[in-house]
């Protein structure tokens, strides 16, 4: 880096959601600095991260047109989604979740497209990190921390942890859910906890799982199986945060059993192949999306509970609308820390975030109990979402983030 130097955007935080967006401004003709605390070795390990995305199918034209779906070393198609109000029976044999079914097909949407891809976060992770490596605009400065902001007219510096000081003119928080940036703009949010972690592993089927994700709603939270390359399948498995503490403190064999108790013998036996991890969950939205020369995007914005596999591709949408605004605003003039730029950029992402975060929210508060009145309503509402045709394609299609006003990568297009 050549002392003095400004750039167009400076990014905190080189996660999923921040290599996105740089390699989607420099696509746009911005130069970028990226500011991470670790170094990429860490991030690019298996035990750094242990989860797999489910990636909606718009978002997946993204990841093409930015070079990252070419990098990729492989990843899952979801051609199939069922959906279970199910309660586990006792012994492998007896069969797993049962209940209701919801049935969503890739054939209802589309000749062309899965109504998904699933992708593990380490290759998603490394294939960012080769492609941004490839494009001399973006700047990567790893192990060292954002410290702090402050306003200088119409830059913004930035002064990381060995004490260098950066300058742009827009400083972007990708710094994830406790975001420093946020913090430091005087941005709230809104937190509240499930009392729900989420053991999140990679097993081994013995029966193939033809592209099929499972969500089986049980009392005591979601259980999803979720397909990947090599007949194995990611397991996102949400329990109380003392009998998911009890079960990850158990060796592989008694993990093992219970999964097996809540598979059935669909997938035949199941076999982990990975570490096995815990996430808290819980929400946490921002009350705003930007102050001037800030913006939020990814879960620095909003964490949401994964029941739908929708926080990355949330982000991933904030990345491609806020590139859009930023270079529609430079192109006619405007200064692209302004708060009207950046208000135009919250206007685009303000009403999906909130409906997304809280129809999770509504999903995991309505399935993670066992009530008997609640039950019956749930049923009847699965009941009619699968009996009546556009209801099932409106939900495939906004699984596939496929709905409303489309930023340009969103629809497959180049930014310029
Ligand atoms: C169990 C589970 C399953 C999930 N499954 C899915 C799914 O199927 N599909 C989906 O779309 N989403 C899923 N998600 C959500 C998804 O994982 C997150 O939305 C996504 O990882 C957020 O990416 P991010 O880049 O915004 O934040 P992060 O991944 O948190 O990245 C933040 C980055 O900022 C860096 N950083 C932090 N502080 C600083 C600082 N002060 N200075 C410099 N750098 C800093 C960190 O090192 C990190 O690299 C799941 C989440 C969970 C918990």
């Amino acid at each position: 880096m050549k002392t003095n130097e400004v750039f167009d955007v400076l990014i905190a935080g080189g996660g999923l959601a921040g290599l996105s967006l740089a390699l989607a401004l420099e696509s746009g003709g911005f130069k970028v600095a990226v500011i991470d605390k670790l170094p990429p070795v860490e991030m690019l390990e298996e035990k750094y991260d242990g989860r797999s995305s489910a990636i909606a199918y718009a978002n997946m034209r993204m990841l093409e047109v930015l070079g990252v779906k070419d990098e990729l070393l492989e990843y899952g198609e979801i051609k199939e989604i069922l959906v279970c109000d199910g309660k586990v029976k006792d012994g492998a044999k007896k069969g797993g979740a049962r209940g209701f079914t919801l049935h969503f097909d890739e054939s209802e949407i589309s000749d062309s497209e899965p109504l998904g891809y699933m992708i593990e976060n380490r290759h998603t992770r490394l294939a960012l990190d080769k492609v941004a490596k490839a494009h001399k605009n973006i700047t990567r400065i790893t192990g060292q921390s954002y410290i702090s902001h402050r306003e200088l007219g119409n830059i913004v510096e930035v002064e990381i942890s060995d004490g260098r000081k950066l300058q742009g003119k827009l400083l972007v928080g990708c710094d994830g859910r406790g975001s420093k940036v946020r913090a430091n703009a005087g941005i709230k949010t809104n937190k509240f906890g499930y009392n729900q972690t989420g053991i999140v592993t990679t097993v081994k089927l013995e029966k193939p799982h033809n592209s099929v994700a499972y969500e089986y709603f049980l009392p005591s939270g979601p259980f999803a199986i979720l397909p990947l390359p090599g007949n194995r399948a990611s397991i996102v498995w949400c329990e109380p945060h003392a009998k998911a503490q009890a079960i990850i403190a158990q060796d592989k064999t008694f993990i093992e059993a219970e999964l097996q108790k809540r598979f059935g013998d669909i997938l035949g036996k199941v076999e982990i192949c990975a570490p096995v991890f815990a996430y808290p969950l819980s929400m946490e939205l921002a009350s705003d999306w930007y102050r001037p020369r800030v913006a939020l995007c990814g879960d620095a914005a909003h964490g949401i509970h994964p029941v739908a596999g929708q926080g990355f591709n949330l982000g991933l949408k904030d990345v491609a609308a806020l590139a859009e605004v930023l270079i529609n605003s430079r192109d006619v003039g405007l200064d692209i820390g302004d708060e009207i730029v950046l208000e135009e950029y919250a206007k685009w992402r303000r009403t999906d975030t909130m409906m997304v975060a809280l129809a999770c929210d509504a999903f995991v508060r309505l399935f993670s109990n066992d009530f008997a009145p609640l039950r019956l309503l749930r049923n009847i509402g699965i009941g009619a979402v699968d009996n009546i045709s556009p209801m099932r394609k409106f939900f495939c299609r906004h699984a596939g983030g496929d709905i409303g006003d489309l930023p340009k990568l969103l629809r497959g297009e180049e930014l310029v």
